[in-house]
């Protein structure tokens, strides 16, 4: 039995990531059309016209020196505690293929991103918990499953059998997906015997199907419940939900043809429902497009009311992408709160 959730003003935080040069090259030959200006402002500069540029301010601005352990404590580690009580939280990492979505969320095991920090922390937090009066009242356990969004499609990424699963909502407004495969898990070890064959699956996957894994949303739930132990037995679920979106590339501009001009569609369509999403948040609107798309209908209840949100939109340097940056930080500038 969940508390009444309240309604309260959208809680989205907005920041931007800007990734290194990959080619010392193309460092030298051009100058970055992204400028930081300071913790928070930054600009975006016309490679034909250097006296034209655009400047943004959001939540954070983080550099291309920025580590992932930055990225982490300043906008993740906040959130974590109000899954403790029962709260949802929501982490997005935004922006084209190849600006670095998956580095910030995933990493590599030299430069762990937002998800192994973020389990680790609540394994962290939970044992602590445990060690405090509180817990003698209370059983916590936590669990993660594991999806793909491609093509309006929902597959189980930790048992691939499962397909084009069906979304469903309570009486209490609460989202879940029956047939979802749900694993316990019990340690930090725990959650990568599930998560790394999984990701490995998906990245085989991609490579046979042409980079689908810059045309899919793959989103990483956790959960984590509280369970009284004595009468009258309540029990708080917080969830997490962990999300490394789609490119948000224009696949007409860059001249995707023929099959893949249907998945750019869906996918542009949930990409657009989102910021369509977001936009209602903010301005307070009554009516909020969820149901809009598989990708937001799964976060009705984890993006807005009492839920902690975080956008993480990725940019990269170079002049190629400079339509993708804008496009990029234009959404970006939408998403923030105002
Ligand atoms: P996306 O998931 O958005 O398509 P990737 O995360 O795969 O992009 O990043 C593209 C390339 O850039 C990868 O080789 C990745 O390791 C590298 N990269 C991205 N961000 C950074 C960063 N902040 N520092 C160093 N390398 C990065
Ligand atoms: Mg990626």
């Amino acid at each position: 039995n969940q508390p009444k959730k309240t309604a309260s003003p959208a809680n989205v935080r907005v920041v931007v990531r800007l990734r290194p040069y990959m080619h010392k090259d193309d460092q030298k030959q051009q100058g970055p059309c992204v400028r930081g200006l300071d913790s928070q402002c930054l600009e975006i500069i016309n490679w034909k016209n250097q006296l034209e540029t655009l400047q943004y301010q959001f939540n954070a601005f983080y550099g291309e020196d920025s580590t992932q352990k930055e990225i982490y404590t300043g906008s993740i580690e906040p959130i974590l505690p109000h899954l403790l009580n029962g709260q949802n939280a929501s982490v997005f990492a935004y922006g084209p293929t190849g600006a670095g979505k998956t580095h910030t969320m995933l990493g590599s095991p030299q430069q762990p991103g937002v998800i192994p920090r973020a389990v680790l922390a609540l394994f962290r937090m939970t044992q602590a918990e445990s060690s405090s009066r509180n817990y003698e009242q209370c059983d916590i356990s936590i669990s993660m499953s594991y999806l793909e969004i491609y093509q309006e499609k929902v597959l189980d990424l930790l048992e691939p059998k499962n397909q084009d699963l069906p979304i469903r909502e309570d009486t209490g407004k609460n989202i879940f997906i029956p047939n979802l495969t749900q694993k316990t898990i019990s340690s930090f070890a725990d959650f990568e015997k599930h998560f790394i064959p999984a990701s490995q699956n998906r990245t085989v996957a991609c490579t046979k199907m042409n980079d689908r894994s810059s045309r899919s949303h793959s989103v990483l739930l956790v959960k984590v419940k509280k369970k009284e132990r004595f009468p009258p037995f309540r029990q708080l679920t917080g969830k997490m939900y962990l999300i490394d979106l789609a490119g948000s590339e224009d696949n007409r501009r860059t001249g995707n043809q023929g099959i893949r001009l249907k998945e750019s569609g869906a996918i542009n369509s949930s990409l657009f429902v989102l910021s369509k999403v977001v936009d209602a948040l903010n301005q307070g609107l009554p009516r909020i497009p969820y149901r809009d798309s598989k990708l937001t209908r799964l976060f009705l209840d984890s993006l807005g009311g009492s839920a902690h949100s975080v956008m993480i939109t990725n940019i990269a340097p170079e002049h190629r992408y400079y339509f993708d940056t804008l496009t990029a930080l234009n959404f970006a500038a939408r998403s923030k709160q105002v």
